[in-house]
């Protein structure tokens, strides 16, 4: 029997949201083409690169996802069922947007930042709210976080309230694919629909084909910034946690610890309380910051428990 599908022209696109067997792809003309997904595909999320064929699909739809490219990022959540839930793909860029209230907390940015390195995307840290802040205040929570700096991260200070410093957010989002993630309140809501004013991002409304009716996606959906660059968003896009690393994993996401790492007299040092540790002398003199440390044991704590290690999101 003839296969149809292998009749027509094919066209490359973007998955800007899937929603079961078929997904809405924008092609390389800006246009939206709803697609059935071939069978053997068993992965494909937004974010994806896909190559397409048009063809008369039985279900209507503009033609059928072929294959899907290869992602330089993928981010999963953990799955009940799979183990493994695959949520969006191609990320380059992270915000990690924390607030004053509730209180800034180092540890959960670098639980944070250990998740991001580790999925291979570039980390940005933002701090939202600076309004309730008094000048003193903020002082002394960016002496804090001057150490972010100086081992190469990007660190923001926003009012979304106040609209102070979005332009400077716009400019980071420029030309790149990025997901905002954070704890509940910090105001990733509040920012998300600042940056995209024309849509309620979280409850916007996709017509589906497939006999529902209209339904409110809770899947990920990619969206084009006003500015430039692309946002993808959606409640599991913005739970993203640290979960199933290993050891080294962990710690190869403090990302400065490397090159103390040859210091340590023994070589499987654990950086505790074993003699003549590299990073514990590196903390003594000041060139590694001590909460970096003291959380590094923390997260490799609550892995070797076996205790799911989500970024608690209250
Ligand atoms: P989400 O849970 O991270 O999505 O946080 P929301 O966007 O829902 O914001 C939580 C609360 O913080 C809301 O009451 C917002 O109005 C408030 N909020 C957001 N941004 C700011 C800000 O820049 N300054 C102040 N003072 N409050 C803000």
């Amino acid at each position: 029997q003839l296969d149809t599908s292998l009749l027509g022209d094919s066209f490359e696109g973007r998955v800007i949201s899937r929603f079961g067997q078929h997904a809405d792809i924008e092609d390389e003309q800006g246009q939206l083409r709803r697609c059935d997904i071939r069978r053997t595909i068993d992965s494909l999320v937004a974010g994806d690169a896909v190559i397409c064929r048009e063809n008369q699909a039985e279900s209507g739809n503009q033609g059928v996802i072929e294959a899907v490219k290869p992602r330089s990022s993928l981010l999963t959540r953990p799955d009940f069922y799979d183990g493994v839930k695959p949520v969006a793909a191609n990320i380059d860029q992270v915000v990690i947007l924390s607030s004053i209230r509730p209180e800034l907390s180092l540890h959960i940015i670098d639980r944070y930042l250990v998740a991001v390195e580790n999925m291979g995307a570039t980390p940005v840290i933002a701090i939202n709210k600076a309004d309730l802040l008094t000048d003193v205040e903020k002082q002394t929570l960016e002496a804090e976080l001057a150490y972010y700096k100086t081992i190469g991260y990007q660190v923001y200070w926003l009012s979304v309230k106040q609209a102070q410093g979005l332009a400077q957010i716009e400019d980071v989002l420029a030309d790149k694919i990025s997901i905002v993630v954070g704890q509940s309140g910090v105001g990733k809501s509040s920012l998300v629909n600042r940056l995209l004013p024309e849509t309620d991002a979280l409850t916007n409304e996709i017509s589906d084909n497939s006999g529902l009716g209209t339904h409110t996606t809770t899947v990920a959906r990619l969206y084009h910034l006003p500015s430039s660059g692309e946002l993808i968003d959606s409640p599991g896009v913005r739970e993203f946690a640290l979960w199933h690393l290993t050891e080294s994993q962990i710690f190869d996401g403090f990302v400065e610890f490397e090159q103390y790492r040859h210091l340590c007299k023994f070589r499987d040092c654990k950086h505790l309380d074993d003699p003549k540790c590299g990073l514990r002398a590196a903390v003594e003199n000041g060139d590694i910051k001590a909460s970096r440390l003291e959380h590094y044991h923390r997260i490799i704590q609550s892995v070797s428990e076996n205790k799911p290690s989500y970024i608690p999101n209250s």
